[in-house]
C-alpha cells in the first residue's frame, strides 16, 4: 500500500504544479491566400505564420506572429525566440500581470517584435479568460464605437480578377486599393474599379512612389477619384518629402512601413497626418494602445492594421479599434485556411464578440 500511495502522491503534486503554471505551446503554420496577393514590391500565395498558445488553469489564450517577406522575421526566427521565451512564460502563475511578463519578455533579445506580439496576443486573451470577461469590457472600451474596415483589393495584371476581387468584397464599405507602380498601372486599378463601385477608396503605394512630384500627381488624382486617405506614398527615409506632400493635399498622409514602434511616433509626426498601427510591427497589444494614447496627445490621425493574419491577431486588433479613426482589419478575410473563430464583420463593421479575452477559439 505505501509503495503505491508514494507514486501517487508525486503524480498529484506533479498535476498540481502543471496546472497553476502556465504553459507555452507553439507551431509553424502555413496561410492560404484566397487570391495571389500583389503589392508594389512582391506577389504571394502563401503566408508565414506562427501559432501561440498559452494554457493556465485550464484556460488557453491564442496568439500567432503573422510574418510578410519585408520585417524580416521568419518561422525559424519566431521559434527561436519563442524557444528562449518558453521559461519565462512557463513560470507565469495567476494572477497574471501581463504587463510585468511581457517586460522579461521584452527585455529577452531586441528586435522580435512579431514574436513578442505573439506571445502578447495570447496573454492578454488568457487575462480576459481567466476572468470570464471580453478585454474590451475590462479595458472600458465602447464595444459599439467599432468602425467599419476596409477590404483590400491587391495588385493584378488581369482586369477580370481585380474586377472579381470587387465583385468578392461586397460586404465592404470601403476598399482599400494596392498602388505604388506605374502611373498607367496605377490608374487602371482605380479606373477598373471606380467602373464598378463608388465605395470609399483608401489607397496604399507601399512607397511605390519614388519623387514627390509623381506622389503629388497621384494625390490630386486619386483625390478626384473619391479616394480618402494616402498610406506610404514614398519610401520609408522620404521625411521631408512627406512633410512637403502633406502641406501640398488636404487627403491624410499615414504613415505604414515608417511606423514599427512606439518610438516612431513621435519622431514622425512632423511628417505625417497620421500613422498605421500594427501589432505585428509594434510587438502586440499593450504596445499599440500606448501608441494610440500618445498618437491622440500629438493630434495625429490613427489607423489600425494587419498582415495576413488569422483571427487570432485580427480579434486582439479589433479590441483597439474602437479608439482609432481608420480600420483595415481584413486579414483572416483573404485567408482560406483561419483556424479559429472570433471577432465578426457585420454589414462591413467590426463587430467584437460578448466572449471572455479577444474572443477567440479554435474551430476544430
Ligand atoms: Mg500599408
Amino acid at each position: 500500500m505505501k509503495r503505491l500511495l508514494f507514486p501517487t502522491i508525486m503524480l498529484a503534486l506533479l498535476f498540481q504544479s502543471c496546472d497553476k503554471t502556465a504553459q507555452l505551446t507553439y507551431e509553424p503554420f502555413t496561410g492560404e491566400l484566397r487570391h495571389a496577393f500583389g503589392i508594389s514590391t512582391n506577389t504571394r500565395t502563401t503566408t508565414p505564420i506562427v501559432l501561440t498558445r498559452i494554457t493556465l488553469d485550464g484556460k488557453t489564450g491564442y496568439g500567432e506572429a503573422a510574418l510578410p517577406p519585408y520585417l524580416k522575421e521568419t518561422q525559424e526566427s519566431v521559434c527561436s525566440f519563442l524557444k528562449l521565451a518558453e521559461p519565462v512564460i512557463n513560470s507565469c502563475t495567476e494572477p497574471l500581470n501581463v504587463d510585468s511578463i511581457m517586460q522579461v519578455v521584452n527585455d529577452l533579445a531586441p528586435g522580435n517584435h512579431a514574436a513578442k506580439a505573439s506571445i502578447d496576443i495570447a496573454l492578454h486573451d488568457l487575462y480576459g479568460k481567466l476572468q470570464d470577461k471580453p478585454l474590451w469590457q475590462l479595458w472600458d472600451i465602447d464595444p459599439n464605437a467599432t468602425p467599419c474596415t476596409s477590404y483590400t483589393i491587391g495588385y493584378d495584371a488581369c482586369d477580370s480578377i481585380v474586377l472579381l476581387k470587387v465583385h468578392e468584397a461586397d460586404w465592404a464599405k470601403i476598399l482599400k486599393v494596392k498602388l505604388g507602380r506605374e502611373e498607367a498601372e496605377d490608374k487602371r486599378m482605380i479606373n477598373l474599379i471606380r467602373s464598378v463601385s463608388d465605395k470609399p477608396i483608401y489607397v496604399d503605394a507601399n512607397q511605390g512612389w519614388l519623387t514627390k512630384e509623381h506622389a503629388l500627381m497621384m494625390c490630386q488624382w486619386l483625390a478626384e477619384q473619391g479616394v480618402v486617405l494616402i498610406e506610404q506614398p514614398m519610401p520609408k527615409h522620404m521625411d521631408e518629402e512627406h512633410a512637403w506632400l502633406c502641406e501640398q493635399v488636404e487627403l491624410p498622409i499615414i504613415a505604414d512601413e515608417a511606423c514599427q514602434t512606439y518610438a516612431d511616433v513621435a519622431r514622425l509626426q512632423p511628417y505625417y497626418d497620421g500613422i498605421n498601427i500594427k501589432l505585428m510591427k509594434c510587438g502586440g497589444v499593450a504596445e499599440a494602445r500606448k501608441m494610440i494614447a500618445l498618437a491622440r496627445e500629438l493630434g495625429m490621425q490613427i489607423m489600425i492594421g494587419c498582415m495576413t493574419e488569422t483571427r487570432a491577431g485580427i480579434s486582439a486588433a479589433t479590441v483597439l479599434s474602437p479608439l482609432v479613426d481608420y480600420a483595415d482589419l481584413d486579414g483572416h478575410v483573404l485567408l482560406g485556411n483561419d483556424p479559429y473563430d472570433g471577432i465578426q464583420i457585420v454589414d462591413g463593421k467590426l463587430t467584437l464578440v460578448d466572449k471572455p479575452g479577444t474572443g477567440v477559439s479554435p474551430l476544430h
